[in-house]
This record gives C-alpha cells, sequence and structure tokens, in this order.
C-alpha cells in the first residue's frame, strides 16, 4: 500500500493507473476505522473499482464551533495496518496545509440551499459546506470512477450525490448499508465518548427507529410516528435533534396521505451526554 501526503504523488500514481485501464475507487474518511468503514472497501470492489484508493483527513471545516474537532480519535498506525490488510492500494493522508494552504475563513465556500439547513444542517450550521468543501478537493485530487459512502450519514450522501450530478462530476456513486454492533447501535467513532451507562442505552436509538417502521407499515399518522419517538427518547435521556419521516430521494418532508406508496426514510440525530449520535432507517 503506498502512503501518500502530497497530492502531486497521488496524481501521478492515478495518471499512470488510469492509463492503464484501471477503474479508480474511492473512500474518504476520517480515520478511526472500524468495521463500517471497512465494509465500504468491499462495496467499492463490488461495484467494480480495481484499485482502491482511501483517504484519512480528520477536516476541520465540518466541525461547527465547540464541537469535538480536537478531540476526534486520530489512530493513523492501527487505520494503516487495517487498511494494509484489506487490500488498499494507496492511502491519502493529507496535512491541513496541505488540504488548507490559505487561512481556513478565506476558503470559497459551496452550499446547497436546499439541503445544507435541514436536519442535521440545522443543528451543525457550517457542517455541510464544510463536507462538500473538502469532498470536492479530494475528488479534484483523486479523480476517482466510483466513490462510497455510508447510509449512516444520509444526508450527506444526499448532498454529495446532489453536488455530483449538479457539477457534472463524472463519479459514480454508491451508498454502503449501515453496520451495527450486536445490539444494534451503528458503528461510529463518536461511541467510544459514552459512558458505560450511556452506552447501555445508546441501542434505543435504533429501537426507537424500528418501532417507527412498524408504526408506518401500520399506517399510523406521520406526525404521531414522530412524536411517540420523540417521547420515547426523551423519556430515555435522549436530547432529541431531530426525528423525521422524509421521502429517501431528496429529503422532501412526507405527509400521510403520500408516504404509503413512497419510498422514505426515518432519520434521527440525537445528544446524550456530550455525544452526538445520529442514525436512519429506509423503506422502500
Ligand atoms: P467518517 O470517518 O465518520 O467520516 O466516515 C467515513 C465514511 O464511513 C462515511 O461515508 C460514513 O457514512 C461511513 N460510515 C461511518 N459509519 C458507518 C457504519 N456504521 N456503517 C457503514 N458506513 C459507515
Amino acid at each position: 500500500m503506498i502512503i501518500a501526503e502530497d497530492i502531486d504523488v497521488v496524481r501521478n500514481h492515478i495518471k499512470s493507473w488510469k492509463a492503464d485501464g484501471e477503474k479508480i475507487g474511492f473512500v474518504p474518511t476520517m480515520g478511526n476505522l472500524h468495521k463500517g468503514h471497512i465494509s465500504l472497501i468491499s462495496s467499492l470492489k463490488q461495484a467494480g473499482a480495481t484499485k482502491i484508493i482511501a483517504s484519512i483527513f480528520v477536516n476541520p471545516t465540518q466541525f461547527s464551533i465547540g464541537e469535538d474537532y480536537t478531540e476526534y480519535p486520530r489512530t493513523f498506525d492501527s487505520d494503516q495496518k487495517k487498511l494494509r490488510k484489506h487490500s488498499i492500494d494507496l492511502l491519502f493522508s493529507p496535512s491541513t496545509e496541505v488540504m488548507y494552504p490559505k487561512n481556513i475563513l478565506s476558503e470559497l465556500t459551496i452550499k446547497y440551499p436546499e439541503y445544507n439547513n435541514i436536519l442535521c444542517g440545522e443543528h451543525r450550521p457550517s457542517h455541510f459546506s464544510g463536507v462538500l468543501c473538502v469532498v470536492n478537493k479530494l475528488f479534484n485530487i483523486i479523480n476517482p470512477d466510483i466513490a462510497v459512502f455510508g447510509q449512516k450519514d444520509y444526508q450527506q450522501f444526499i448532498l454529495i450525490k446532489g453536488m455530483v450530478r449538479d457539477l457534472c462530476m463524472p463519479i459514480e456513486m454508491f451508498c454502503a448499508p449501515i453496520v451495527r454492533e450486536s445490539d444494534g447501535l451503528a458503528l461510529s467513532s463518536r461511541n467510544q465518548y459514552l459512558s458505560k451507562q450511556e452506552r447501555l442505552i445508546a441501542p434505543k436509538l435504533y429501537e426507537s427507529l424500528k418501532e417507527a417502521k412498524i408504526s408506518i407499515d401500520n399506517k399510523l399518522k406521520i406526525v404521531d410516528i414522530e412524536n411517540n419517538a420523540i417521547d420515547f427518547l426523551s423519556k430515555n435521556n435522549f436530547l432529541v435533534d431531530y426525528f423525521s419521516v422524509r421521502r429517501s430521494k431528496d429529503l422532501k418532508k412526507v405527509d400521510s396521505n403520500q408516504s404509503f406508496n413512497k419510498s422514505i426514510i426515518i432519520l434521527t440525530a440525537v445528544k446524550i451526554g456530550r455525544t452526538r449520535l445520529i442514525d436512519n432507517i429506509l423503506i422502500s
């Protein structure tokens, strides 16, 4: 596995692989890799990628003020060992100076008005413009044929897919299913912030989504489903940012009359102690 910190080194390798007819698959991460990240690598191989590129970069611009940028777990040594085991061809791990050579505040910002300020965007004001900015840079550096993102961050996937479409980027986009612990908690680097007590109740987040899915199957009113879930989570000491039933293709709200023959997604974000958790469930 090649480990590259510089843009030119990455470009040279990719250029020669492309000249040999290789199909470049890309999985961007912030490191601290777990089985969820590793599953994305398998998805890329299944999608036909013949060279797999991963990146590890804790992107400062996607953390809002007061969030966990400085304490975010950085575990490069064990990450690169995991990637080697899974036959990654190139790991791009740039410094902040490589990705943001100018003052971050004077960077170009990318916004998606329809999506930036809803759901997670409403609660993390600068988050998605930071995500779009860094993914755009990474796409320009790596020039992938295929990119994969996790359903775990579904709003992020929809935004990036929209950016790829609207900016005419020739990249096939894939969304990989959520990998969970045996008790249902979605794997996340942030789970390690949970205290023992918080870890015990955290799986109730997925329980609330499964319960809401059953209520949708039983054609309960959407507003009641959302309110029941918020009550359930609040009673279990979660501070609920949102619990919302949306159309999966564009995250628009659905009402009870139109929901039942559409492909929908139930999304939620909560805080438990100092940890913010997100999760969702798709219903086709
Ligand atoms: P992150 O390192 O948290 O930025 O995540 C990098 C990629 O891994 C994103 O596309 C995430 O959606 C995806 N991911 C994170 N957690 C999971 C999970 N539990 N299952 C599947 N994919 C995940």
